[in-house]
């Protein structure tokens, strides 16, 4: 049973030191318990968070312990009622090859589903976070326009195309030309900027010429401030993630920043604007059978495309995971674990 570990707590962007690779003995599933077999492992910027022992809305990663994460994974072996061997299931078996599992964390996967990957992207946790932040909380209309970064990647993706079938005008923010490019031809958004290249507020300006009524915010940084200024009356920000910070070491020696805090309030309330963030499954668990459907629907007829960066090998995962917090995805990050 390969495991991977956290060796040791990151400070600022992880390396491949803060992580181990390790051997043991496959575990034996006890009465009511089933044994899994990692098929695909999910890569998500979250996990950065439970490599460090700051308060969060969860647990820490122990140093020494398996590195969490959710998993598409085979029954091996069942002592239980309800699964049977061979069938594949959603688990959080973590970064490992096998996982014992009581049958409380698992969860069956939609009905004909082609790729068993796919429930760990647009058909699950990342395409739910999208659905809702942008349904609920964005509440996007007609001729509206919504922004939104890391454009490209497992969530951004499917807040700008479920935008579009909302009518709304959609422009992106994403790393690089060729991940623009997709956005606009392959997507349907109707602009999508590049980060890396200058002057990014003045090109969301004009991108944008009718300001921005929902900014659906993943990253945090640089995008917040060029979006900031451009927001409309009403406008509406779903705080879904904050990429840009979430490596970031606070320095005691920093240049004082102004404190935008202030102007920021007064915008608020000038302009009326609606910030609320949220956690996927704390804020919305039940709602996950009317996003499952609807979601299922849509990509089934074509209406939302997807993407996935599939890494062969589950001794790839750190790598991987250090490249989905530089940008070097491009679409769900993916590790296959018994290639
Ligand atoms: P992605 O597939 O979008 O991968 C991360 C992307 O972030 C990178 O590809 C890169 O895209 C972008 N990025 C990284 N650093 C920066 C930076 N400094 N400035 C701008 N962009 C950057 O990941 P997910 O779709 O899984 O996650 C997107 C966001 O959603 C994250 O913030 C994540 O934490 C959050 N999230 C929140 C949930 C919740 O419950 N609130 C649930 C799931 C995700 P590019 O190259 O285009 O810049």
């Amino acid at each position: 049973n390969r495991r991977i570990v956290l060796a040791r707590r990151p400070v600022g962007a992880p390396t491949l030191l803060d992580f181990r690779l390790e051997y043991g003995p496959v575990p034996e599933p006890g009465d009511g318990e089933v044994l899994l077999r990692t098929r695909y492992l999910s890569l998500d910027p979250y996990m950065r968070g439970r490599m460090s022992d700051a308060k969060s809305y969860a647990p820490s990663v122990a140093v020494g312990a398996v590195m969490v994460g959710g998993t598409v994974a085979e029954v091996v072996r069942s002592n239980h009622a309800d699964f049977q061997p061979g069938e594949l299931l959603l688990a959080n078996n973590g970064w490992q090859d096998y996982a014992v599992s009581n049958g409380k964390d698992l969860m069956r996967l939609p009905d004909n589903l082609q790729h068993p990957s796919w429930a760990l992207g647009v058909l699950g946790m990342p395409g739910f976070t999208a659905y809702m932040g942008l349904l609920d909380i964005g509440n996007p209309q007609p001729g509206e326009t919504v922004v939104v970064a890391a454009a490209t990647g497992a969530v951004g993706a499917n807040v700008g195309q479920i935008a579009k079938l909302k009518g709304c005008r959609v422009v992106g923010i994403a790393g690089g030309a060729a991940k623009c490019q997709y956005a606009v031809r392959d997507l349907g958004f109707d602009a999508c900027l590049d980060h890396r290249e200058p002057d990014l507020a003045g090109r969301l300006a004009t991108a944008c010429p009718d300001g921005i009524d929902v900014y659906y915010e993943n990253v945090g940084g640089k995008v917040f401030e060029a979006v900031w200024p451009l927001l409309n009356r009403h406008a509406r920000v779903p705080v879904c993630g904050l990429i840009a910070q979430y490596s970031q070491v606070p320095t005691a020696d920093a240049a004082p920043t102004p404190d935008l805090r202030p102007q920021m309030l007064r915008d608020i309330l000038t302009r009326s604007i609606r910030i609320q963030g949220f956690i996927i499954f704390d804020s919305y668990g039940n709602r996950y059978g009317e996003f499952a459907q609807q979601m299922g629907e849509w990509v089934a007829q074509g209406k939302i495309k997807y993407r996935e960066h599939l890494v062969d090998g589950l001794e790839n995962a750190p790598q991987a995971f250090i490249g989905l917090l530089e940008g070097k995805n491009f679409g769900k990050m993916v590790v296959k674990a018994d290639a």
